[in-house]
Protein backbone atom coordinates (compact mmCIF):
# COMPACT_ATOMS: atom_id res chain seq x y z
CA UNK A 1 0.00 0.00 0.00
CA UNK A 2 1.62 3.37 -1.04
CA UNK A 3 1.91 5.94 1.54
CA UNK A 4 -0.58 8.45 0.45
CA UNK A 5 -1.46 11.70 1.88
CA UNK A 6 -4.70 11.32 1.14
CA UNK A 7 -7.46 8.58 0.88
CA UNK A 8 -7.22 7.09 -2.49
CA UNK A 9 -10.09 8.25 -5.01
CA UNK A 10 -12.78 5.55 -5.35
CA UNK A 11 -12.72 3.31 -8.71
CA UNK A 12 -15.71 4.35 -10.55
CA UNK A 13 -17.62 1.06 -11.56
CA UNK A 14 -20.34 -0.05 -14.16
CA UNK A 15 -22.72 -3.02 -13.16
CA UNK A 16 -22.32 -5.80 -15.73
CA UNK A 17 -26.19 -7.47 -16.56
CA UNK A 18 -24.40 -10.62 -16.46
CA UNK A 19 -23.06 -9.83 -13.12
CA UNK A 20 -19.77 -8.27 -11.61
CA UNK A 21 -18.29 -4.80 -12.44
CA UNK A 22 -16.65 -2.96 -15.42
CA UNK A 23 -13.96 -0.65 -13.98
CA UNK A 24 -14.39 2.68 -15.80
CA UNK A 25 -10.67 4.25 -16.64
CA UNK A 26 -12.02 7.81 -18.80
CA UNK A 27 -15.42 8.94 -20.49
CA UNK A 28 -15.17 10.20 -24.19
CA UNK A 29 -18.16 11.48 -25.89
CA UNK A 30 -19.06 12.24 -29.38
CA UNK A 31 -20.78 15.31 -30.50
CA UNK A 32 -23.20 15.58 -33.25
CA UNK A 33 -23.25 12.48 -34.37
CA UNK A 34 -26.99 12.31 -35.59
CA UNK A 35 -28.02 14.66 -38.63
CA UNK A 36 -31.37 15.52 -36.95
CA UNK A 37 -29.64 17.14 -33.57
CA UNK A 38 -27.32 18.46 -35.48
CA UNK A 39 -30.23 20.60 -37.15
CA UNK A 40 -31.56 21.26 -34.31
CA UNK A 41 -28.91 22.56 -32.81
CA UNK A 42 -28.37 24.58 -35.94
CA UNK A 43 -25.42 22.92 -37.46
CA UNK A 44 -24.90 21.35 -40.77
CA UNK A 45 -24.78 17.81 -40.41
CA UNK A 46 -22.49 17.15 -43.38
CA UNK A 47 -20.17 14.23 -42.43
CA UNK A 48 -17.30 16.59 -40.96
CA UNK A 49 -14.81 14.73 -38.93
CA UNK A 50 -15.87 13.28 -35.18
CA UNK A 51 -15.26 15.57 -32.56
CA UNK A 52 -14.73 14.60 -28.86
CA UNK A 53 -15.32 15.91 -25.50
CA UNK A 54 -14.19 14.39 -22.04
CA UNK A 55 -16.48 13.56 -18.43
CA UNK A 56 -14.90 12.55 -15.42
CA UNK A 57 -15.34 8.95 -14.40
CA UNK A 58 -16.76 9.69 -11.25
CA UNK A 59 -19.41 11.47 -13.33
CA UNK A 60 -21.54 8.53 -13.60
CA UNK A 61 -24.31 7.71 -12.21
CA UNK A 62 -24.97 4.25 -11.79
CA UNK A 63 -27.53 1.77 -10.81
CA UNK A 64 -30.88 4.14 -11.32
CA UNK A 65 -29.32 6.64 -8.11
CA UNK A 66 -30.77 10.25 -8.55
CA UNK A 67 -28.73 12.86 -10.67
CA UNK A 68 -28.71 15.75 -8.47
CA UNK A 69 -29.76 18.97 -10.42
CA UNK A 70 -26.42 20.75 -11.05
CA UNK A 71 -25.48 24.58 -9.77
CA UNK A 72 -25.26 27.10 -12.58
CA UNK A 73 -27.52 26.32 -14.76
CA UNK A 74 -31.40 27.12 -15.86
CA UNK A 75 -31.49 24.81 -19.02
CA UNK A 76 -30.20 21.45 -18.11
CA UNK A 77 -30.84 18.62 -21.21
CA UNK A 78 -31.41 15.19 -21.27
CA UNK A 79 -29.25 13.07 -24.61
CA UNK A 80 -29.55 9.44 -24.46
CA UNK A 81 -26.68 8.01 -26.14
CA UNK A 82 -24.97 4.62 -26.93
CA UNK A 83 -22.04 3.64 -24.70
CA UNK A 84 -19.48 1.75 -25.91
CA UNK A 85 -17.23 -0.23 -22.95
CA UNK A 86 -13.36 -0.72 -24.13
CA UNK A 87 -11.68 -3.78 -23.56
CA UNK A 88 -8.37 -4.10 -25.37
CA UNK A 89 -6.02 -1.36 -26.04
CA UNK A 90 -6.40 0.38 -29.17
CA UNK A 91 -4.20 3.14 -30.74
CA UNK A 92 -4.61 3.68 -34.71
CA UNK A 93 -6.77 0.85 -35.58
CA UNK A 94 -8.57 1.08 -38.09
CA UNK A 95 -12.81 0.82 -38.55
CA UNK A 96 -12.33 -2.93 -39.68
CA UNK A 97 -10.49 -3.71 -36.78
CA UNK A 98 -12.44 -1.64 -34.04
CA UNK A 99 -15.70 -4.11 -32.78
CA UNK A 100 -12.46 -6.64 -31.05
CA UNK A 101 -11.23 -3.79 -29.03
CA UNK A 102 -15.30 -3.32 -27.70
CA UNK A 103 -16.09 -5.44 -24.54
CA UNK A 104 -19.95 -4.12 -24.21
CA UNK A 105 -22.45 -1.59 -24.86
CA UNK A 106 -24.91 0.18 -21.81
CA UNK A 107 -27.31 2.62 -22.59
CA UNK A 108 -26.32 5.91 -21.06
CA UNK A 109 -27.88 9.91 -20.52
CA UNK A 110 -25.37 12.56 -21.91
CA UNK A 111 -26.60 15.63 -18.93
CA UNK A 112 -26.00 18.83 -20.69
CA UNK A 113 -26.01 22.21 -19.36
CA UNK A 114 -26.63 23.73 -22.56
CA UNK A 115 -26.97 27.06 -21.91
CA UNK A 116 -23.10 27.01 -20.38
CA UNK A 117 -22.40 25.25 -23.89
CA UNK A 118 -23.82 28.02 -26.00
CA UNK A 119 -22.21 30.61 -23.78
CA UNK A 120 -18.73 28.18 -24.60
CA UNK A 121 -19.88 28.00 -27.96
CA UNK A 122 -20.50 31.94 -28.50
CA UNK A 123 -17.28 32.68 -26.83
CA UNK A 124 -14.81 29.97 -28.61
CA UNK A 125 -14.76 28.28 -25.10
CA UNK A 126 -14.45 24.83 -23.93
CA UNK A 127 -17.30 22.46 -23.17
CA UNK A 128 -16.08 20.80 -19.52
CA UNK A 129 -18.25 22.79 -17.55
CA UNK A 130 -20.78 22.23 -19.68
CA UNK A 131 -20.67 18.42 -20.15
CA UNK A 132 -18.41 17.40 -17.41
CA UNK A 133 -20.13 18.41 -14.56
CA UNK A 134 -21.06 16.10 -11.31
CA UNK A 135 -23.58 13.44 -11.64
CA UNK A 136 -23.88 13.95 -15.32
CA UNK A 137 -23.46 11.09 -17.15
CA UNK A 138 -26.29 8.32 -15.85
CA UNK A 139 -25.72 4.90 -16.73
CA UNK A 140 -27.17 1.48 -16.85
CA UNK A 141 -25.86 -2.02 -16.48
CA UNK A 142 -23.64 -3.16 -19.28
CA UNK A 143 -24.42 -5.66 -21.59
CA UNK A 144 -21.35 -7.85 -22.81
CA UNK A 145 -20.75 -8.08 -26.56
CA UNK A 146 -19.97 -11.87 -25.93
CA UNK A 147 -23.75 -12.21 -25.14
CA UNK A 148 -25.51 -9.87 -27.23
CA UNK A 149 -23.36 -9.07 -30.25
CA UNK A 150 -22.66 -5.57 -31.91
CA UNK A 151 -25.45 -4.59 -32.51
CA UNK A 152 -25.85 -1.65 -35.43
CA UNK A 153 -29.43 -0.82 -35.49
CA UNK A 154 -31.72 -0.58 -32.99
CA UNK A 155 -34.86 1.70 -31.16
CA UNK A 156 -32.83 4.38 -29.11
CA UNK A 157 -35.69 6.40 -27.24
CA UNK A 158 -36.06 8.50 -23.84
CA UNK A 159 -38.99 9.02 -21.89
CA UNK A 160 -39.53 12.02 -19.11
CA UNK A 161 -42.61 11.42 -16.99
CA UNK A 162 -43.56 8.56 -19.38
CA UNK A 163 -43.71 11.16 -22.72
CA UNK A 164 -41.50 10.09 -25.36
CA UNK A 165 -39.11 13.22 -25.83
CA UNK A 166 -36.45 11.37 -28.09
CA UNK A 167 -36.69 8.41 -30.52
CA UNK A 168 -34.53 7.37 -33.26
CA UNK A 169 -32.29 4.55 -34.29
CA UNK A 170 -28.45 4.03 -33.92
CA UNK A 171 -28.32 2.99 -37.64
CA UNK A 172 -28.28 6.93 -38.05
CA UNK A 173 -25.27 8.01 -36.57
CA UNK A 174 -23.43 9.93 -38.75
CA UNK A 175 -20.30 7.65 -37.12
CA UNK A 176 -20.86 3.84 -36.68
CA UNK A 177 -19.38 2.51 -33.82
CA UNK A 178 -16.13 1.48 -35.44
CA UNK A 179 -15.59 4.43 -37.21
CA UNK A 180 -15.78 6.64 -33.77
CA UNK A 181 -13.46 3.70 -32.01
CA UNK A 182 -10.92 4.37 -35.15
CA UNK A 183 -10.85 7.70 -34.91
CA UNK A 184 -10.42 8.49 -31.25
CA UNK A 185 -7.70 5.51 -30.96
CA UNK A 186 -5.82 7.91 -33.66
CA UNK A 187 -6.12 10.85 -30.83
CA UNK A 188 -5.12 8.55 -27.49
CA UNK A 189 -4.67 5.50 -26.53
CA UNK A 190 -7.67 3.67 -25.89
CA UNK A 191 -7.64 1.57 -22.70
CA UNK A 192 -9.54 -1.02 -20.71
CA UNK A 193 -12.15 0.58 -18.79
CA UNK A 194 -12.46 3.72 -21.24
CA UNK A 195 -16.50 4.57 -22.16
CA UNK A 196 -17.05 6.04 -25.23
CA UNK A 197 -20.93 8.16 -25.02
CA UNK A 198 -21.14 8.14 -29.26
CA UNK A 199 -23.75 10.99 -29.56
CA UNK A 200 -27.54 11.59 -29.01
CA UNK A 201 -30.46 11.86 -31.47
CA UNK A 202 -33.13 14.58 -31.81
CA UNK A 203 -35.39 15.68 -29.30
CA UNK A 204 -33.47 16.94 -26.27
CA UNK A 205 -34.52 19.15 -24.12
CA UNK A 206 -35.08 20.81 -20.48
CA UNK A 207 -35.54 18.78 -17.27
CA UNK A 208 -36.32 19.40 -14.01
CA UNK A 209 -36.08 18.64 -10.58
CA UNK A 210 -38.27 15.82 -9.78
CA UNK A 211 -38.67 15.11 -13.44
CA UNK A 212 -38.25 10.74 -13.87
CA UNK A 213 -35.89 9.69 -17.13
CA UNK A 214 -36.20 6.47 -18.77
CA UNK A 215 -34.17 5.55 -21.48
CA UNK A 216 -33.55 2.30 -23.88
CA UNK A 217 -31.83 0.83 -26.56
CA UNK A 218 -33.43 -1.93 -28.16
CA UNK A 219 -31.24 -5.13 -27.98
CA UNK A 220 -29.08 -3.30 -25.90
CA UNK A 221 -30.47 -2.26 -22.00
CA UNK A 222 -32.22 0.84 -20.32
CA UNK A 223 -30.92 3.36 -18.00
CA UNK A 224 -33.00 5.53 -15.49
CA UNK A 225 -32.55 8.38 -13.00
CA UNK A 226 -34.58 10.95 -11.62
CA UNK A 227 -33.73 14.53 -11.28
CA UNK A 228 -32.96 14.98 -7.50
MN1 LIG B 1 -24.07 14.04 -26.22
Amino acid sequence: MPDYVIDAPVQPVVPVADGGFFPVRRVFCVGRNYAEHAREMGHDPSREPPFFFTKPADALVIAGADASYPPATKDLHHEIELVVAIGREATGIDASAALDHVWGYAAGIDLTRRDLQAEAKKLGRPWDMAKGFDASAPIGEIAAASRIGHPAQGRIELAVNGMTRQLGDIADMIWSVPEAIAFLSGLVTLMPGDLIFTGTPAGVSAVVRGDRLEGVIAGIGSVGTTIA
